[in-house]
């Protein structure tokens, strides 16, 4: 008998990058002291009234233009009624009969490289519920994420591995990253995946879905599909009856790695969805539409692609510099100044993103530093500044949030070397570089570029190319 296969859909939520929330004028915090940002509206005092975030609304329609979805001229919202403690108002709105998009459609490459399809089935946006915190005593709310902008992607069941999964979420937390939809930082909580999962047997015999609920990372993701592809692989031999217990929802045991039965999944009909009256429903302007298409920044796949082709690069570099808009953009910006590729990857992808996340930060936040940063590139791949050195400067400029390059120029008026260090460094770099020194001594002066770099490392840096290059050639014996 052949092995059953597993069928996958994902529902992924996005944190869409909004200053303030869906329903009101509250700032969208991450890490503020608890209930500070929230008012009579996403608290669901009675009588508030909810007003629509046209910039949630738009970016919205930004990622719903970059996954191909069918955007309906009409969009109105609904509210899904249930009693937690969570939901203030006792509901949630969301979107039901008329979402932002249907029928959208993600490429992304499977492990073999080779592009897959998969079918998006709908695009909505809604409201994030209150943050709760449970201890042995007590629990706690946090109303700070009421009401935070959302948007749901579910997926069709197309997947039919934890790595495919992995790999389609990992292409549209790019696309959303790149259209400036979200952030979609899973480590701060601005995307949740959940998976549902089921698996056919060979003579067509289903086991019932189950949705693993809260995913925060790829690792989590891989892990929940896996362990129920495998838990329900043995419900499918089991001829007792388990696989007619009906839908199910699980949670992931990160510390045991498995999933957890939570819930019996309720039908859609308890949640009585019903239109809000609160809102009416938004006519979406064509024209907006189109200059949403036509204002699309290169998407991701395409983008690595370019890298790939134009650059050279190997795929591991394309892909990581694809998947992050403002490194690509930095990259070229090197590459334009006539750094070679390798070394311009080396630096961005190394030296830069290295310090960045020593810091905990995205370049994003310090783009500001990105030309300077390029130039001290540029200056290592032309020999005159060492590379110890410009690693240092870019810690600086981190952590000083100053630009490189003035930092190079503070550093250089500081503390050149004096004419005995200098003397030094040049005997020592003829020392060791005694093949390019007779060949200077021979008239080639084109053999002086090691030497100078050689005389620039001994300094730490703190010695000018020219400099250095006028005490070699006054220091080198030579004819005429
Ligand atoms: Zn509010």
């Amino acid at each position: 008998m052949s092995a059953p296969e597993a069928v996958v859909g994902l529902e992924i939520h996005l944190r869409v990058a909004t200053r303030t929330k869906l329903f009101c004028g509250c700032p969208v915090t991450f890490g503020a002291p608890p209930n500070t940002a929230c008012c009579p509206v996403c608290l669901g005092h009675p009588g508030a009234l909810p007003v629509l975030n046209a910039a949630a609304l738009e970016k919205g329609l930004r990622l719903a233009a970059a996954l191909g979805f069918e955007v309906p001229e009409l969009v109105s919202f609904d509210r899904k009624s249930y009693g937690y403690p969570d939901l203030p108002k006792g509901y949630q709105i969301t979107q039901l009969d008329r979402p932002l998009g249907r029928r959208g459609q993600l490429a992304y490459e499977t492990a073999d490289g080779r592009t897959a399809g998969l079918r998006l089935v709908r695009l909505h946006l809604e409201e994030d519920a209150a943050r709760s915190e449970h201890s042995p005593h007590e629990s706690r709310l946090d109303f700070n994420r009421a009401g935070v902008p959302l948007l749901e992607i579910v997926t069709a069941p197309d997947l039919r591995s934890p790595g495919d999964a992995v790999r389609a979420a990992r292409a549209i937390r790019e696309i959303a990253r790149a259209v400036g939809a979200s952030g979609a930082a899973l480590e701060r909580g601005e995307m949740r995946v959940e998976p549902n999962v089921n698996v056919r047997g060979a003579d067509g015999a289903v086991t019932p879905i189950t949705e693993v609920k809260n995913l925060g990372s790829f690792a989590a993701l891989r892990g929940a599909i896996r362990f129920e592809i495998e838990r329900q692989t043995a419900v499918l031999a089991d001829e007792t009856g388990s696989r007619r217990e009906g839908r199910t929802t699980r949670g992931w045991d990160e510390e045991r790695e498995e999933t957890v039965l939570q819930r019996r999944k309720e039908a859609e009909a308890q949640y009585r969805y019903f239109p809000e009256p609160d809102l009416p429903p938004v006519r979406i302007d064509p024209a907006l539409l189109e200059r949403l298409a036509a204002e699309l920044p290169e998407l991701p796949a395409v983008r690595r692609k370019r890298l790939r082709v134009d650059h050279g690069l190997p795929e591991t570099d394309a892909a990581i510099l694809a998947a992050e808009p403002g490194l690509a953009a930095a990259f070229e910006a090197t590459r334009a100044l006539g750094v070679p590729a390798r070394e311009a990857a080396g630096w961005w992808l190394g030296d830069v993103r290295k310090a960045l996340r020593q810091r905990d930060l995205d370049l994003g936040d310090r783009s500001d530093l990105a030309t300077g940063l390029g130039r001290l590139a540029a200056r290592v791949s032309d020999g005159s500044l060492p590379r110890v050195v410009a690693r240092e400067l870019l810690a600086r400029a981190l952590d000083e949030d100053r630009d490189p390059e003035a930092l190079l120029e503070e550093r250089g008026r500081a503390d050149r070397p004096t004419p005995e260090e200098l003397a030094r460094a040049v005997e020592a770099a003829m020392g060791a570089l005694p093949e390019a020194t007779a060949a200077v001594a021979g008239g080639k002066e084109a053999a002086l570029g090691p030497l100078v770099g050689e005389v620039l490392r001994r300094t730490g840096g703190r010695a000018d190319p020219r400099t250095a290059r006028d005490a070699l050639l006054r220091t080198i014996p030579r004819p005429g």
